[in-house]
């Protein structure tokens, strides 16, 4: 079992440009459960971001190296110095890998390679498919670091601590980097999203001049101010997330809500000591759906929990029947090496296990399926992924990259490419994704 993240130290050298690249190397690794630490010893591994513009850049990056490696032993080089690889190899022989400038999907490539990302399927803030990186015109936020709630089959807490809360001021400078970077659509992460600024008593920052409080939906609201999608993940039902479906009405931010309910089943959810009370879920969603028709929710559960009895099933398929939810992922529950579920009794042999997990998609399925049908003959904005031949592969406002579907849109495409806005007309579905053509 792993006692805490893996830690990486990071040295940021050079100007404003290769800071962004830093900005957007950190943001990757916050999301992916990295841990940063702010000396050499303390650190499993050490990115040096090295700038080689004139000769003093050139000498200083490579002692920054060469104190890297003596202090830790264990040391990327990326930057403007990495496309002289045979320099910074003849003065550092056992640097670990060398990458090149802006180039961060490599330098991320390097630090899996050296230093392997933890991942949970229960807490992961990015899905296992993420890993393989945001391509350039998506990045995930992170605007808090650990978690005060104590779910029994989780580890986080014990592993990174209480909630920590990133000041607004932060986390909106290194959105709008981001925005400046290219990034078209922000996928805003942390364990706890609806938890933002708690810890902080909301504290007010003066952003820009403006005072702004630490607070989810001062957050949201300024950050539906710039030129790109947000999208929040892993929001808990708490009552002040309905002060965000306004926003989502507005369009200022996308009527998306990731929101892992892991149950339908109010005994199973005690065991799991769940935040929020859950009793009112339903009657929230229909709510929310009022004021926001558009509003795509995405969940996930677990079957199988310790105790979970088949009526304690019957319920988590009644509940989701009644929700009726866009988007559903769902886990086999699995005991955590340390988390307090492993003592809980009556554990769910392993074929039972797998057959509500079967019975639980199945039911699903249908209801995404309906779902998607309902979007046929809509208008909507799509964000373009890529540009194949012969089609184009998107992503509306109700999917998230990685997790949700795809819009196809077929036809051979000039002048449009990763990260434009198009507009489009649903013209069909499948089990997952939508066809589209052109408005
Ligand atoms: S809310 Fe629960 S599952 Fe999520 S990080 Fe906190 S303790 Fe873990």
């Amino acid at each position: 079992m792993r006692t805490s993240e893996p830690k990486i130290g990071f040295v940021s050298l050079g100007c404003p440009k290769n800071l962004v690249d830093s900005e957007r190397i950190l943001t990757q690794l916050r999301a992916e459960g990295y841990g940063l630490s702010p000396s050499y010893q303390g650190a499993d591994l050490v990115v040096v971001n090295t700038c080689g513009f004139i000769d003093a850049a050139v000498t200083e990056s490579l002692d920054a190296i060469g104190e890297a490696l003596a202090d830790n032993g264990r040391v990327i080089v990326t930057g403007c110095l990495g496309v002289r690889e045979d320099e910074i190899r003849a003065a550092h022989p056992d640097v670990l890998a060398v990458t090149g400038p802006h180039d961060y999907e490599a330098v991320m490539r390097a630090v899996h390679a050296h230093l392997p990302a933890p991942h949970d399927p229960f807490t992961s803030l990015i899905p296992p498919q993420g890993i393989k990186l945001t391509p350039r015109h998506y990045a995930y936020l992170k605007i808090s670091e650990g978690c005060n709630h104590r779910c029994s089959f989780c580890i986080i807490p014990s592993m990174r601590g209480d909630l920590v809360s990133r000041p607004i001021g932060e986390v909106l400078s290194e959105a709008e980097r981001l925005v400046e970077a290219g990034v078209r659509e922000l996928l805003v992460v942390s364990q706890d999203t609806s938890a933002y600024g708690v810890d902080l008593k909301y504290r007010t920052d003066i952003v820009g001049g403006r005072p702004l409080a630490t607070r989810l939906s001062t957050l949201a609201k300024e950050l539906g101010r710039l030129p790109a999608w947000t999208r929040l993940h892993y929001v808990y039902p708490y009552p002040h997330v309905d002060d965000l479906l306004p926003l989502m009405a507005e369009g200022l931010i996308l009527p998306y809500l990731d929101m892992p309910l892991q149950h339908g089943s109010e005994r199973i959810l005690r065991a799991m000591k769940r935040p929020a009370a859950t009793e009112k879920v339903l009657e929230r969603i229909s709510h929310w759906r009022t004021i926001c028709p558009e509003l795509v929710l995405r969940s996930t559960f677990i079957v199988g929990f310790p105790g979970e009895t088949e009526d304690d099933f019957d319920q988590l398929l009644a509940f989701i029947q009644e929700a009726q939810l866009d988007r559903v992922g769902c886990f086999a529950y699995s005991p955590v090496a340390g988390a307090a579920a492993n003592a809980l009794p009556d554990a769910v042999p392993e074929a039972l296990k797998q057959d509500r997990l079967q019975r639980f998609m199945e039911v699903q399925a249908e209801i995404s399926r309906d779902k998607l049908a309902l979007q046929v003959g809509r208008e909507m904005v799509v964000l373009i992924d890529e540009v194949q031949p012969g089609r184009i592969v998107a992503r509306g406002p109700g999917d998230a990259p990685e997790v949700d579907g795809l819009v196809i849109i077929d036809g051979d495409w000039e002048d449009v490419g990763p990260g434009d806005f198009i507009e489009v007309q649903v013209t069909g579905y499948d089990d997952h994704d939508l066809f589209a053509e052109p408005v």
